[in-house]
Order: C-alpha cells, then sequence, then structure tokens
C-alpha cells in the first residue's frame, strides 16, 4: 500500500508535469495577431487536452484537497472515474460558493477546497487572494509561483487580443488589495515588457494630472472608475477624450454586457474598452476576454480560454448544462493552476455560449452579450426578478442621464416592497422615460427620483448602487 504523503506528492509531480507541458514562456507575441499558437487550435485539439488535463488533475485533487477528497467519497465516485470534459459533466455535480463557504467556516482560516498548503506556501508561496463576494465569510486563496508564469502567459495572451503592443504604457489605479485583477495584470505587464506607471495611493484629480503629464495609453481600473475619472477631467477642464488613453482594460464588474454602457464609456474617453473577466475561485487570470472582433456583430461577447479551463453554462435551478446557445449561468472547471484547480465551480453570471467561428481566428468559445450580472446580484422585488444591470440599461437608454444612479429598496408600512430609483438629470421630466423603459425591460413598477446632476456620491472603486432596507423574513 502506498503511504498517503507519497500519493499526494506522486499525483502533484504528474499535474506539474502535464501543466509544464503546455507552459510557454514567452515576452514576445507570436506574430502580429496571436500572443501565442494555443489562440488560433482547433476546437478538436483544445478538447484533447482538456481531457488530458482532466485525467491528470482529478487523483491530484483527491490526493490534496479535503474538500475535493470528502466529495469524491460522498458521491461514490473514484478520482479515475473522471478522466474528460464528458466524464467531468456526467459524473460531478456543480461546486458552489456556499459548499466552500461551509469548508471555510469548518476549516479556518483557508479551508480545504485548495491545493496549496502550507508546505507549498512556504516553498514557493507568490500571493494572498480573497474572494470579493458581498455576503459571507471571505474564502481566501494563495497562489503560488508556479501558478504565477501560467498567469502571465493566460493575460498576456488577453492583453494582446484586446489590442494591446510594444509602445504602450499602462496606468492600473487600484489599491494595494488582495484582488486577483490588478495583481494578475501588473506581473502581465512585466512578463511583455510593457512599462507601467503605478496609480495607486493618489486621488481622482493626482490622476487626471498624471494622464496630462506623462501620458498613459492604457489605464487599469473597474469601468465604474473609469466613469468616475472621465468625469472628474471635465470638471477639472480637461478632455478625457482628447487625452493620451488608447485603451481601457476593465475587470471586476459586469459592464461590456450592460447595453449602452460601453459605448458610453467609449465616447467619454475616445478610447477602446477592454474587458478582463474571471473569478478569484476557479478563473483567477483572464478566463473571459476581448478580441479585435468583439464590437462588431449585433451584440458583444468575450472569449473563454478553453485550452486552460472548461467552461459552461448550467440551468439557474437544477444547475445542470443548458445546450450551447441558451441562457444559462457560467461554470468554469480550472485546469491551469497547481493551487486551486476548481472543477465545476459556479461562477454564476449568465451568459449564452456560442461555438461559432469568429472572425480573429481563435476557436474558443463566446460568451455572446459577454455577462450581465452575477446571479448572487439577482433582485427579487414582489416576486419579479431583475438585475441590477438592467436598471442601468434602463437609465442609460435616456439622453442626459447622469453616469451615478442608485436603487432603493424598501418596505412600506402596509408590508409592501418598493423600489426608488435615483438618477441625475438636469430636467426633471426625465424620470417618466426613465420609469416607461424600466417598465418595459424589467416589467415591473417603480418610483423614480430625479435629482440633479453631479449630486449623487461618485463610485471610486466597485459602484454600490443597489441598497436594500427590506424588512427581511
Ligand atoms: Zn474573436
Amino acid at each position: 500500500m502506498t503511504h498517503p504523503i507519497n500519493r499526494a506528492e506522486e499525483t502533484r509531480r504528474w499535474w506539474h508535469e502535464v501543466l509544464e507541458t503546455y507552459l510557454e514562456d514567452r515576452s514576445e507575441p507570436l506574430n502580429d495577431r496571436y500572443w501565442s499558437p494555443m489562440d488560433t487550435w482547433s476546437r478538436d485539439r483544445i478538447r484533447a487536452v482538456q481531457d488530458e488535463k482532466i485525467a491528470a488533475v482529478a487523483p491530484f485533487l483527491y490526493e490534496n484537497s479535503g474538500f475535493y477528497r470528502r466529495r469524491f467519497d460522498r458521491l461514490g465516485i473514484a478520482p479515475t472515474d473522471l478522466h474528460s470534459v464528458d466524464s467531468l459533466l456526467a459524473n460531478w455535480p456543480v461546486v458552489t460558493k456556499q459548499e466552500m463557504m461551509e469548508d471555510a467556516i469548518a476549516n479556518p482560516p483557508f479551508g480545504t477546497y485548495t491545493t496549496c498548503g502550507d508546505a507549498e506556501w512556504a516553498d514557493r508561496g507568490w500571493m494572498h487572494f480573497s474572494s470579493s463576494g458581498s455576503t459571507g465569510v471571505p474564502r481566501v486563496f494563495r497562489y503560488t509561483h508556479f501558478d504565477r508564469r501560467f498567469w502571465e502567459q493566460a493575460n498576456a495572451r488577453a492583453l494582446y487580443s484586446g489590442g494591446l503592443r510594444k509602445g504602450d504604457i499602462a496606468f492600473p489605479m487600484v489599491g494595494f488589495g488582495p484582488h486577483v485583477f490588478a495583481w494578475g495584470v501588473q506581473y502581465t505587464l512585466a512578463k511583455m515588457n510593457l512599462p507601467v506607471i503605478p496609480g495607486g495611493g493618489m486621488d481622482a484629480k493626482a490622476r487626471a494630472h498624471h494622464i496630462e503629464r506623462f501620458k498613459p495609453t492604457t489605464l487599469v481600473c473597474t469601468p465604474s472608475y473609469a466613469f468616475y475619472l472621465g468625469g472628474v477631467m471635465k470638471e477639472m477642464g480637461l478632455d478625457p477624450a482628447a487625452s493620451s488613453v488608447k485603451w481601457m482594460v476593465t475587470g471586476g464588474e459586469p459592464f461590456s454586457g450592460v447595453e449602452g454602457t460601453i459605448e458610453k464609456l467609449q465616447d467619454l474617453w475616445g478610447a477602446k474598452a477592454v474587458e478582463f473577466y474571471g473569478c478569484t475561485e476557479a478563473s483567477p487570470h483572464c478566463g473571459g476576454y476581448s478580441c479585435p472582433e468583439y464590437q462588431a456583430g449585433d451584440e458583444n461577447f468575450v472569449h473563454l480560454m478553453e485550452d486552460i479551463q472548461v467552461w459552461e453554462t448550467v440551468d439557474p435551478d437544477s444547475l445542470t448544462p443548458v445546450p450551447m446557445g441558451e441562457r444559462g449561468l457560467t461554470v468554469c472547471t480550472n485546469l491551469n493552476s497547481e493551487s486551486s484547480p476548481q472543477l465545476r465551480f459556479l461562477v454564476g453570471d449568465y451568459t449564452r455560449l456560442s461555438d461559432a467561428p469568429c472572425a480573429c481566428g481563435r476557436n474558443h468559445l463566446k460568451g455572446m452579450g459577454c455577462m450581465t450580472g452575477r446571479s448572487d446580484d439577482l433582485i427579487n422585488l414582489r416576486g419579479i426578478k431583475f438585475f441590477p444591470v438592467q436598471i442601468e440599461e434602463a437609465v442609460r437608454a435616456v439622453k442626459g442621464t447622469g453616469d451615478e444612479f442608485q436603487i432603493r429598496l424598501k418596505t412600506l408600512d402596509d408590508g409592501l416592497d418598493v423600489m426608488t430609483v435615483l438618477i441625475e438629470h438636469a430636467d426633471a421630466a426625465a424620470g417618466e422615460a426613465v420609469t416607461r423603459e424600466i417598465r418595459s425591460r424589467c416589467e415591473i413598477r417603480c418610483a423614480v427620483e430625479v435629482v440633479a446632476p453631479n449630486s449623487l456620491p461618485k463610485s471610486e472603486m466597485k459602484a454600490k448602487r443597489v441598497y436594500d432596507e427590506r424588512n427581511k423574513g
């Protein structure tokens, strides 16, 4: 009988070997269109590599994660039962944040859902990140320098696909927090030999002055912040659209699928917005990303990097796969990490997948309409369900409304739950137009209150737009 410690090491060695087989160490692109040859792999080739990785990662997870071992045993599945995408989808139920949170509570402070233990952390620990979820205990993820090399390549493929080239100068405007987006981009820019002007620790006016004086081409921030900064520049008498900025690399919030929002931001800056989509748990580097064609058709989309991850969509109630092209919640199997290679993790954003070929030459799946709201953010008002982004679309559809808005939910004395949407507009009559837009998009009646332009608080980082003060229970 093999000693369990050895099995843990043996499976880790195998998993490392498989990962290393597909690791590139590029600081330069393959050519003027693609960073990596994997960008244009055929769908058959992608599937074969996914199968190979699943066969190696299942035993690795069984031997190195208490959370996974207990789940395999409870389901009566052997690690060898999972050896391909098909067998994974047939045998392994979706993993939810709730399950991870329970594990984190039972096994503080790290939980047992990752495969970076104290030994790996001491030997090659890179960074400690936290999930950005708005509810419950934070789930933490420790990643290693082994992982970092894989992040750099995945993110470089995404940034290059979005349009960044030699000569670009990045200006990341982010705090020093445990969030995967900014750190991943920072390390990747270094790998790509692109210069960086650090933009943390200063207020918006100082950042505006930096843009004017030092002429970065690329902002790295949340979409809310790009709106905010553009507004501050205008107040200072500067024109963001006349600035040196050509690209906005955005992440952290649903964005490019929100009708009207991306156009508004691109107009404000006279620059192209490209998106990074992922999550701390299973797609810490870029999972979804923009290509040169992503705004060319009827609806925007993001590609999903499939040689390193398996992406699928599931029904929100049964959590079983929906057919290609039908709306469902995103699920990611991460096959690109020694620290957090999750199997079928419910990321939980709504999208529709398409495997139709893309004019950019990438054969990786597309999330059509991009990502429009995490299921956790769903608002249920008197039984009618909708996302804050649908309200945002309604607000954006009316000309002259300010960038900020608020959704306020409360319970009246008679027990009725009601919603008031606050918008900024110079003309009080705009409220009626927004009311009509909301009714047509969400089929809900609500009050719209018009306040003076620039009177709502600006969001510096992630926008807080929903204030739920309803009586619970
Ligand atoms: Zn494309």
